[in-house]
C-alpha cells in the first residue's frame, strides 16, 4: 500500500517504528520495573510483518525491534528477517540487553539486523544485580557485547543509563570499554518509569571530563533523540552519546512512533495515549482502516512529552523505550 507520508498533529513526519515484541524480560531492571507476570506475547510474527508493511507504506524507514526483552522471543530472527525484506524499509535495529547476544548476534545480523544497541550500566559484576536483578549475568553480556563486535554490525552502541548513587563513578570507565570494543557509548537520563535518581546529561558531561575523557563539540545526529561529542581518553577516541530525555529538549524533531507489546500505537514514549491495533488486526480490518486508526492517534501527539515529576505513564517495558 502506498499512502501519503505519516505526520503527527504538529505536522513532525514520522520515519521511525519503534516494535516491541514482548512486555516479558529475564532482567528486573530498577529503573524499567518490568511486569513478572507479563503473561504471552499478543503480536505474533505475522502482526509484526504486517504492521511493518503498514507503517512503510505511509514513510516509515527504519524499525527499531525492542521490548521487553526482544531476545526471549525464539521466533526474532525471523521477525527481523521479515522486516529486512519489507520494502521501503532501509535499517533494522535491535535493542537487548545482552544476556543472550553471545548464541543470538550472528544469527540476527544474517536475518538482516545492522543496528545494535545493548544495555550495561556497570563493569562491575557486583553491582549488577543492584541494578538489573539477580538474573542478570555480567560475563554472558560481556561475552555478548564481543560476540556483536565479530558479528559486523554497522553500528554498535552501549545503552547506559546513568543512576545517582550506582554507577556514576564508571562513568569513563564504560566510555573506554566501549570504544575499546569498537562501540559507540550512549549516556541516558533515567525517566521516571521506575526507581533511582537521574543525573542531568550535563552532569555526566562534567563527571566524564573528570573521569579523564576529553570531550568536544561534535554535531553528528542519528535517527534518534541522542546528541553528540566527541571524546578521547587513554588513547582512545570516539563519538559519546547523550540522550538527555528529562532536561534537554528534542521534541520538537519526533519523529519517532511506538507498537507496544500490547499491539497498540502509542504516539510518545512519555505519554498515556494508545491506539490498539490487535483487534483491528484480528478482525480482518483493511490497511486503509488501519491507517485510519493510526494517523487519527497520531493526530492527538502532543507538542512534547509529559514525562514531569509523578507523571503516571504505561510500563517501559511494554512500550520498548
Ligand atoms: N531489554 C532491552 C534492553 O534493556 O536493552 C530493550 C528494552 S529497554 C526498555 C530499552 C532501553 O530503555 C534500554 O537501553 C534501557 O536501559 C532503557 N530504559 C529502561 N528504563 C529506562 C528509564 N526509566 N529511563 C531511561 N532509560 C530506560
Ligand atoms: Fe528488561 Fe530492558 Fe527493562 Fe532492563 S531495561 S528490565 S533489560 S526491558
Amino acid at each position: 500500500m502506498s499512502a501519503a507520508p505519516l505526520c503527527d498533529g504538529q505536522g513532525r513526519a514520522v520515519t521511525y517504528l519503534r516494535l516491541s515484541l514482548t512486555a516479558r524480560c529475564n532482567f528486573r531492571c530498577s529503573y524499567c520495573s518490568p511486569s513478572p507476570d507479563a503473561g504471552t506475547d499478543a503480536i505474533t510474527r505475522d502482526d509484526a510483518a504486517r504492521l511493518v508493511r503498514l507503517f512503510a507504506g505511509m514513510g516509515v524507514r527504519r524499525v527499531r525491534l525492542t521490548g521487553g526483552e526482544p531476545t526471549l522471543r525464539r521466533d526474532l530472527p525471523d521477525i527481523a528477517a521479515d522486516v529486512a525484506a519489507t520494502p521501503g524499509i532501509e535499517e533494522v535495529a535491535l535493542t537487548t540487553n545482552g544476556q543472550r547476544l553471545a548464541e543470538l548476534a550472528a544469527p540476527l545480523r544474517r536475518a538482516g539486523v545492522s543496528r545494535l544497541n545493548v544495555s550495561l550500566d556497570t563493569l562491575a559484576p557486583e553491582r549488577l544485580e543492584a541494578l538489573a536483578g539477580r538474573a542478570a549475568d555480567h560475563a554472558r553480556i560481556l561475552a555478548g557485547i564481543a560476540a556483536a563486535g565479530q558479528a559486523g554490525f554497522a553500528s554498535l552502541k552501549l545503552n547506559v543509563v546513568v543512576v545517582r548513587g550506582q554507577n556514576e563513578a564508571e562513568l569513563g570507565d564504560l566510555c573506554r570499554f566501549a570504544w575499546g570494543h569498537g562501540a559507540v557509548p550512549r549516556f541516558i537520563e533515567l525517566m521516571p518509569f521506575g526507581a533511582g535518581e537521574p543525573v542531568p546529561t550535563l552532569e555526566v558531561k562534567q563527571l566524564l571530563q573528570a573521569q579523564g575523557v576529553a570531550l568536544v563539540p561534535d554535531d553528528t545526529r542519528g535517527w534518534g533523540p541522542a546528541r553528540h561529542m566527541r571524546g578521547s581518553s587513554a588513547g582512545l577516541s570516539g563519538l559519546v552519546g547523550f540522550i538527555g530525555a528529562m532536561t534537554e529538549s528534542f521534541c520538537q524533531d519526533c519523529n519517532r512512533i511506538r507498537v507496544g507489546a500490547d499491539g497498540a500505537l502509542r504516539s510518545c514514549l512519555g505519554g498515556r495515549d494508545r491506539v490498539p491495533l490487535l483487534p483491528l488486526l484480528r478482525d480482518g480490518a483493511s490497511d486503509e482502516a488501519l491507517a485510519v486508526a493510526v494517523r487519527a492517534g497520531l493526530l492527538r501527539k502532543g507538542v512534547q512529552h509529559e514525562m514531569g515529576p509523578g507523571a503516571a505513564l504505561l510500563p517501559m517495558a511494554g512500550v520498548g523505550g
